[in-house]
């Protein structure tokens, strides 16, 4: 056995992916995993860098598995600026960017030498952080957008799409394997395969373009559900809401609108605004009934005043999407929006968060009441601590952010999709009894 690494990942869902891949080179050249950092020999820390909140508790994690282990490798957002690492931390061994697994790994063998040759190491069997059930696919990693108050596209680099035979063979592999849900995920999604030209390349006999309606296409033919994360507000949204028209998406759209005020959204370097969001929600509305939207708000962003914020309350009264985040505007290092004029005081901040949490969860709690009574159907996740009972998710719930069925059944299990009459609901959850269970239609069944 080469050594033991205890492995810490912060962050959104595409830093998971990247621990996944990282872990998976590490197992291959013979390291053990350890879930304490008593046991290990050295640790990794996957750090996030999104938000001032993401940074203190990234370089707090660091600093917990320097107590644990005394020899610390730091990767991820956070990584891309080193001097925050070091200054709080000098004792770090090695600081690096994301998703720069070589650089990783070769901080890791240095300490640690590894049972098989890091650079003929055989290719590493894929892990899985997730439940067998479900699974995060990245289709792209960086960003070429420049909304002011991220530093994503300077932490992770502009946009470098896999090609679409490489994504397909990925998510053929998690079906035949056990994955239900493929979530697609990537900075901004539907930009996938624009730094390719929507390249063609062959999966299964056929040309693939790498464009994400061609995706989508090709994946509903693994007989699962596909869910898309992190769409950019485009025009093109329409055409992957025909495509949940036509059953081959959930039909769920996760958009980050940010603000609704169109005076905030072009200090925040976004499209739109009130009115062209309402106008095409209602469109997508039309076009897939039972669409669920989530979305990203920020409140207190530079010049935010009074009336831009209660525009943004009315949008919300109108549109009535059925997941909201919402997060404190934060100064990030390197950040644009840093510049802008019309800093908004904390506490004025902390109010209009609560005010839009407040009437968010009035939200909704009204949309989670409409859908008592209505039959729909429901992927299985696990038993609840109740016996007879388990915890479920519908198609407007994304795993680990929306909220859960509960659903009264027996003898299922994870992946198991069934469909589910609703029989309760409060602010973010609903309560149901399972009427039948659902086959999934495999290709290869
Ligand atoms: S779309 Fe905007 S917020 Fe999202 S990663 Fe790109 S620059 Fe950042």
């Amino acid at each position: 056995m080469a050594g033991r690494i205890a492995f810490a990942s912060l962050g959104c869902a595409k830093a998971l992916v990247d621990a996944e891949q990282l872990i998976a080179r590490l197992r291959a050249l013979g390291y053990e995993l350890v879930g304490d950092y008593a046991e290990a020999d050295l640790a990794i820390v996957n750090t996030c860098g999104f938000i001032t909140p993401a940074v203190e508790e990234s370089l707090e994690a660091i600093g917990e598995a320097l107590k644990g282990t005394g020899k610390v490798v730091a990767t991820g957002c956070l990584g891309a600026r080193p001097e925050k690492i070091a200054a709080r931390h000098p004792e770090v061994l090695t600081i690096t960017g994301p998703a720069e697994f070589d650089r990783v790994i070769e901080a890791v063998t240095r300490v640690l030498p590894p049972d098989r040759d890091p650079k003929t190491a055989l290719v590493p069997p894929p892990v899985k952080l997730t439940p067998r059930h479900y699974a995060y696919v990245k289709i792209a990693e960086g960003c070429n957008n420049r909304c002011s108050f991220c530093i994503i596209p300077q932490l992770r680099g502009p946009q470098v799409s896999r090609p679409a035979a490489e994504v397909l063979a990925e998510a053929a592999r998690l079906v035949a394997s056990g994955t239900r849900e493929l979530i697609l995920i990537a900075q901004d999604t539907l930009a996938y395969g624009r730094d390719l030209r929507h390249a063609e390349s062959d999966w299964n006999g056929r040309r693939v373009r790498a464009h994400l309606l061609d995706l989508v296409e090709a994946m509903a033919g693994l007989g699962v559900w596909v869910r898309l994360q992190y769409v950019y507000p485009y025009p093109e949204v329409e055409a992957l809401v025909e495509k949940m028209a036509e059953g081959k998406l959930l039909p769920y759209l996760d958009v980050p609108f940010q603000h609704a005020s169109p005076r905030i959204l072009r200090a925040m370097r976004r499209p739109g605004g009130f009115e062209a969001y309402l106008d095409r929600i209602r469109a997508w509305r039309r076009a897939v009934p039972e669409l669920a939207l989530r979305s990203n708000f920020i409140v207190g962003f530079p010049g935010e005043t009074e009336e831009d914020f209660e525009l943004l309350l009315d949008f919300l009264k109108e549109a009535e999407i059925e997941r909201v985040a919402a997060f404190k505007y934060s100064e990030v290092e390197g950040a644009a929006a840093n510049d802008l004029p019309g800093r908004v005081p904390e506490e004025v901040k902390e109010e209009r968060y609560h005010r839009l949490m407040q009437l968010q969860q009035e939200i909704s709690a009204r949309v989670m009441a409409r859908r008592v009574g209505q039959r729909l159907e429901a992927i299985v996740d696990a038993p609840a601590e109740e016996p007879g009972v388990f915890v479920g998710r519908t198609a407007a719930d994304s795993p680990g952010v929306d909220g859960v069925i509960y659903l009264e059944g027996e003898g299922l299990t994870p992946g198991d999709r069934v469909l589910a009459e609703v029989t309760g609901a409060d602010a973010y959850d609903l309560f149901g009894r399972v009427v039948r269970t659902l086959p999934w239609t495999l290709p290869f069944a």
